[in-house]
């Protein structure tokens, strides 16, 4: 681990946007791409590539919530370190399945803000400080809304109160339209803080039976917390909103997640799953309490404590069945959650390095658990 501070060694912007997050992943010389798991309501492919020919089938994913923007980074990070250094992973031995923009219209929606106050052009010194100073507005508004029980604009969205659907490229036209549409009743600013995708679903709780259901339908809004207060998640925007219009429908990024596990499990050994969320330093894993066996449960402890002795983050059992999330964990043994970074407030603060060097040990520490956790799974399950 390289300790860095504040006076300098920022070496290139670690934040990526969209499109520079495609310009890396078309770089990558010793992965193969495969057709895309399923398209986007407004037509964005879902890319997918493959690491390696091996029996071991493993799928990575990231950016369910675009707004957990580091998780994209890791991934991308992480293929290109593979790519750099095959001698990782043995290709041999595994084949590693990467989906590291699973919901491209959010990302484009937050990334697009990010860059009215982040652009490219920026020295990596700035970004730090822009991030330092979201995460101590963040953290001052999170108190205001407990001590004070403020309901107002907020700081770290008012940093970002220029970006509105303009900000988007024109390129994107049909998208900027949905989001222009969205955002008319929201704070100033809100785009940072987007999770959900181009129509205002959130992907994680786009599932049948979702928490908040009656209000969803009723339309009573449910108010999220702390820095998010003034922000429903019964309608659809940037946060929590479950489905779009009058019934349960499944977003097509899900659709098209589910196929992917359905056929990979069915053709091919897939020995497990890593999902990536942001923040927390935590790894959750499905017991039997949800009526899997006890093998099942056994496996997936294994394979959480396997991720764990890299980490050092807190081993969780699932607490709640209303996450797409849970979905996967039911449909693949060997499937954990990982919440990257013990800092609060999602896009920036994970990009801090100068706090308990947060990145670094994100982008280090993750690498090494998941080259430890795919070869506990190879040795635990044997065909
Ligand atoms: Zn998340």
């Amino acid at each position: 681990m390289k300790e860095k501070n504040i006076i300098g060694n920022y070496e290139s912007l670690r934040t990526l946007d969209y499109d520079e997050m495609n310009e890396h992943l078309d770089q990558l010389q010793t992965f193969t791409e495969q057709a895309p798991i399923g398209y986007t309501t407004f037509h964005y492919p879902i890319r997918h590539f493959t690491y390696g020919t091996g029996e071991n089938h493993v799928i990575l994913t990231a950016g369910t919530h675009s707004v957990e923007l580091i998780t994209n980074c890791f991934l991308i990070h992480f293929m290109e370190e593979l790519d750099q250094n095959p001698n990782l992973v043995d290709p041999n031995l595994f084949t590693l399945h990467f989906i590291p923009i699973l919901n491209p219209e959010g990302t484009i929606i937050l990334t697009s803000a990010l860059r009215t106050v982040i652009p490219r052009t920026c020295t990596p010194f700035y970004e730090e400080l822009t991030c330092l100073q979201y995460y101590m507005n963040s953290r001052l508004e999170d108190e205001y809304a407990l001590k004070k029980d403020d309901h107002g604009n907020k700081l770290q969205m008012q940093m970002f109160r220029y970006a509105d659907a303009n900000c988007i490229d024109p390129k994107h036209k049909e998208l900027r339209k949905s989001v222009q549409k969205l955002i008319t009743s929201l704070p100033e600013g809100v785009m940072i803080t987007w999770s959900s995708n181009g129509v205002g679903v959130d992907l994680n709780a786009n599932i049948e039976h979702p928490r908040y259901e009656e209000e969803v339908l009723k339309k009573i809004p449910v108010y999220h917390e702390l820095r998010l207060n003034q922000i429903s998640k019964t309608t659809p925007g940037p946060v929590g909103c479950p489905f779009r219009g009058d019934a349960f429908s499944l977003e097509p990024e899900n659709q098209a997640l589910l196929n992917f596990y359905h056929s990979l499990i069915q053709t091919e050994k897939v020995v497990g799953s890593l999902i990536y969320h942001a923040c927390g330093n935590q790894i959750v894993y499905l017991d039997e309490k949800y009526g899997i066996s006890k093998e099942e449960a056994e496996y997936n402890r294994k394979i959480a404590l396997a991720y764990q002795e890299m980490t050092k983050y807190d081993v969780l059992v699932q607490s709640r069945p209303t996450t797409m999330d849970y979905i996967l964990k039911t449909k693949l043994p060997g499937t954990i959650l990982i919440e990257l970074g013990d800092i609060r407030s999602t896009p920036l603060s994970q990009f801090i390095s100068c706090i308990h060097s947060v990145y670094d040990h994100i982008l280090e520490d993750n690498q090494k658990a998941i080259i430890k956790t795919i070869h506990t799974m190879a040795h635990t399950i044997k065909r």
